[in-house]
């Protein structure tokens, strides 16, 4: 942050423009899955919500120089949709390949089911399962030289693996990297890898349903790119790509937005996005602002809120919807996180949700899946809970 405390303006990633409607998530923010050991500390930076005045494209700017952000350690981790799956192999199908010729190759863990599934499915023996992103700091750019920037160690692990490979065809699997990469640079390198032998699979949240579906819970400060359709299928045309996009919606999991990048893929419509598309989405900040309202007005004198589901939900619920004089605890049962340190710091400090007694708290959010939620809420009513209980967007849950 400059001396007025205000963050250095990017671009917008998809029409390069600088004017945006903006709204600050906190100045002093850790990332919300940052879960450490009890003596250790945490990093924290500026963040804010943005939303492009010009094509409507919506993302989060921050101070962090982190090129793409990375979970801290090896127990954070969060389940992806997979039943998607089955029409990503149909569209790599339709590419008539030799997948006898062929590798796969991913790019953290998130992709390692979609690798076994395709991998059984298209008969794929060179399949490497790789975790170049991992769970460390390289993704800060801290060495330069002059006005170059040093790439990541494991970004130059991840390219050079691909080269390498002896077979004809690649494919590069990217699950939710689109809407984590915080590096212009890096979001451009990635989609060059795309060419007539390496063919590559993404697949990021579906922020333009999410957004209709009125919910802000999506909103956490690691996902940096809340991109649409439109817009990324204008990002990929710029780059001279080819792709197939499409949506998927179930009740398991949030809505999906996803496809493959190919030069043998047909040149259709959507591959000839020139234009910037404009959508105009500039409610969402006062939609923030309305939701950060509808709590204060809810937790009035002498309130006690206990969050549970310590996932990037309720840190974010805690991080910058709830204001500074909010007295709440937060609750997780999963064992991984017992003992250790929270990237907020609850007045009521961080316990279990089983065996803990809410009888004196006056609302409970919970902030978990639906299908959580809805074995959580007839407990503590069951066990005489009284209080309200809400969920993410201050709606009752009973
Ligand atoms: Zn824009």
């Amino acid at each position: 942050m400059n001396i007025q405390g205000e963050l250095a303006i990017q671009c917008c990633i998809v029409c390069s423009e600088v004017d945006f409607d903006k709204i600050i998530l906190g100045k002093s923010l850790a990332d919300a899955s940052d879960f450490r050991y009890l003596n250790e500390r945490c990093t924290k930076f500026c963040y804010e919500l943005t939303s492009c005045k010009k094509c409507g494209h919506v993302s989060i700017q921050t101070d962090n120089p982190c090129w793409l952000p990375t979970r801290k350690y090896d127990f954070i981790k969060y389940g992806e949709p997979t039943e998607h799956y089955p029409f990503v192999a149909e569209i790599l199908k339709s590419l008539e390949i030799d997948f006898s010729d062929a590798s796969i190759h991913t790019f953290s863990y998130k992709d390692f089911q979609l690798a076994n599934f395709l991998r059984a499915q298209l008969g794929i023996d060179d399949a490497n399962l790789v975790d170049w992103l991992g769970c460390s700091d390289d993704w800060l750019p801290t060495t330069q030289t002059g006005t170059s920037v040093t790439e990541p160690q494991p970004l130059r692990g991840f390219f050079s693996e691909i080269e390498k490979s002896a077979k004809t065809h690649k494919i590069v699997l990217i699950t939710r990297f689109f809407d984590h990469v915080a590096n212009q640079e890096l979001l451009k390198k990635m989609i060059s890898v795309a060419s007539s032998t390496v063919h590559v699979v993404f697949d990021l949240n579906d922020y333009e349903r999410l957004f209709a579906l009125g919910t802000l819970e999506f909103i956490w400060n690691e996902r940096r790119n809340l991109f649409r359709r439109l817009h990324l299928g204008h990002i990929l045309t710029r780059e001279n790509q080819r792709f197939s996009i499409f949506t998927y919606e179930s009740r398991e999991v949030s809505p999906t937005l996803t496809g493959v990048i190919s030069h043998l893929l047909p040149k259709c419509d959507e591959n000839c996005q020139t234009s910037t598309p404009n959508l105009n989405n500039s409610d969402l900040c006062t939609r923030l602002t309305s939701l950060r309202n509808r709590w204060s007005k809810h937790l009035i004198n002498n309130h006690k809120l206990g969050i549970i589901g310590a996932s990037h939900k309720g840190i974010s619920l805690a991080q910058f919807i709830l204001d500074s004089g909010t007295i709440y605890s937060l609750h997780d049962d999963k064992e991984i996180l017992r003992y250790k340190k929270a990237p907020v710091s609850s007045p009521l400090g961080f316990h279990s949700v089983s065996g803990f007694d809410f009888s004196d708290y006056t609302h409970i959010a919970i902030t978990t899946t639906l299908t959580i939620a809805a074995k959580i809420v007839p407990k503590l009513r069951a066990g005489g809970y009284r209080g309200e209980i809400l969920d993410f967007d201050c709606h009752k849950l009973d």
